[in-house]
């Protein structure tokens, strides 16, 4: 059993002020594993006062030695990449394969914006301007639980690649992962105060940075619900805010694609994660004509995959990260079945053997149209929804057809065709023909996916003001 009873604040792990015991529950068997002791306001706003304080040296800093700082951090996150990944697999269940990808991506956000650095000019000469690119300030980090150091990492290199010094809360269920995380950033050697971590609740640690006068800046990471509310408590000090949020992404199926790799690559893109991906394609879009085929292609792919113990290599599908989830997702499925869509594979409970934990069985509906609410709200499990079309042009009107906008992914056998539908999808990204990320490229959402993107130069400017010296 394991009790976590500190937090990190100016370069040294502390006891909190808070006192609440908050416990750390085994997600593919219900145990409990251990504690985690959370920070409260009191403790905020001291994380808040050494960052504060931080930041008067630390913007000050040059591009080279930010860069060194950033290399440092990489160093020392490469050293625990294995831990990283076990961390991930024994708190939430994500499964091995998933987690080490996650722990490349940690790495990878962190060698991003040390390239971006690199070739980032923070003088520019606009009109007959000279514009400044100053440091923000204080960043209020927020961060969901799944993959949670991928999004520390990413989100405090960057703000390091600005000169900006932050106060990080994680979610409360990810305390191991921070723990680890904050282990490997001690040891980087980072100067006092640039980076703080506090365990708390989002009621609690959360609504303090969102408050705080000092916070210039949150960068936030989970459902469009919690950032609705953390933009309407930043506009009082005017806080800038990039909110990664939720998604309903659509997978289209143009009818000249080799259907026999893109149905097989449809049900890994909706189950990334075991479905626990904002960026999940959870909408398969399929010409109508097509339909059967699909069916008899998706119950193929389901049948060979794997839901179990999230330690096995050979795992597609590991738990919900507590019963709450897999409560939500057990919802969904009965909404699904009520709102009459027809359920191909998978269904209600847990799949045979596996009882003890939160496991889901891939459930996949078709005849969904997409006004029901499985095809409009984020369910976060293994559940795709089938729709059909019956032009192109159907096909982008129901794939844009929808609150959110964070991600869209396009298989067809023809890149010009792709391209031309991927241009008309409102999606920060659009993938085609595979599964892929660039942690250089522009990553965020269009609509209420978020405001703000991530990674790369458009990253870096999000944690920049422009001032413009005339004369
Ligand atoms: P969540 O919104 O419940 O929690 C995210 C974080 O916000 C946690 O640290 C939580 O403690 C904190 N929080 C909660 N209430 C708060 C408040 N009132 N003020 C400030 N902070 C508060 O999300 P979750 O369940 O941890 O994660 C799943 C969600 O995250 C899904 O909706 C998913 O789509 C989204 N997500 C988005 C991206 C992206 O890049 N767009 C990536 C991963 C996850």
């Amino acid at each position: 059993m394991k009790t976590i009873d500190k937090i990190y604040i100016n370069g040294e792990f502390v006891t909190p002020h808070g006192t609440e015991r908050f416990s750390l529950i085994n997600p593919t068997n219900n145990t409990l594993t251990g504690h985690v002791i959370l920070g409260d306001e009191e403790d905020t706003r001291k994380a808040i006062a050494a960052a504060k304080e931080a930041f008067k040296t630390f913007s000050k800093t040059t591009k080279e030695q930010r860069i060194t700082y950033l290399q440092q951090m990489y160093e020392a996150v490469l050293k625990r990449k294995d831990d990283l990944t076990n961390i991930m697999v024994e708190e939430y269940g994500g499964p091995l394969q998933f987690s080490a990808a996650s722990s490349g991506n940690a790495l990878n956000g962190i060698l991003s914006a040390i390239e971006t650095l690199k070739h980032f000019d923070f003088i520019r000469k606009v009109g007959s301007s000279k514009v400044i690119l100053d440091s923000l300030g204080v960043v209020g980090i927020i961060t969901p639980w799944n993959a949670s150091n991928g999004f520390i990492c990413t989100k405090l290199a960057t703000a390091i690649a600005a000169g900006c010094t932050a106060v990080i809360k994680p979610s409360e269920m990810s305390a191991m992962q921070t723990q680890l995380i904050t282990e490997c950033l001690h040891e980087a050697g980072l100067p006092r105060g640039v980076f703080n971590i506090v365990n708390g609740r989002g009621e609690v640690v959360g609504v303090e940075i969102t408050r705080h006068p000092d916070i210039a800046k949150i960068s936030f990471t989970g459902s469009t619900l919690v950032g609705k509310t953390i933009a309407r408590g930043a506009v009082d000090t005017m806080k800038r805010v990039t909110l990664e949020l939720g998604g309903k992404s659509p997978n289209i199926i143009l009818n000249d694609a080799d259907f026999n790799v893109a149905i097989p690559q449809a049900v890994t893109a909706g189950y990334m994660n075991s479905g626990q991906a904002c960026i999940a394609a959870t909408r398969l879009l399929v010409p109508e004509e097509k339909l059967d085929e699909v069916k008899k292609l998706i119950v193929a792919t389901i049948e060979k995959i794997q839901v179990g113990d999230p330690h096995n290599a050979a795992t597609n599908i590991g738990p919900m990260v507590n019963k709450k989830q897999y409560d939500r997702v057990q919802q969904y499925i009965r909404l699904g079945i009520e709102e009459g869509a027809e359920l191909l594979i998978g269904g209600e409970g847990q799949p045979a053997g596996l009882e003890a934990g939160n496991f889901v069985k891939p459930t996949v509906f078709a005849n969904v149209t997409n006004n029901m609410r499985i095809a409009r709200e984020e369910i976060f499990g293994p559940v795709i929804s089938i729709i059909t079309y019956r032009t192109e042009a159907e096909a982008i009107e129901i794939a844009n057809d929808t609150v959110y906008g964070l991600a869209a992914y396009i298989s067809s056998s023809n890149t010009e065709r792709a391209n031309r539908v991927a241009a008309q999808i409102s999606a920060g990204r659009v993938v085609i023909n595979e599964l892929s990320h660039d942690p250089l490229a522009p990553f965020g959402g269009f609509k209420q996916s978020g405001i703000g993107r991530e990674f790369g130069e458009y990253g870096l400017e999000e944690y920049l003001e422009p001032k413009a010296i005339l004369g």
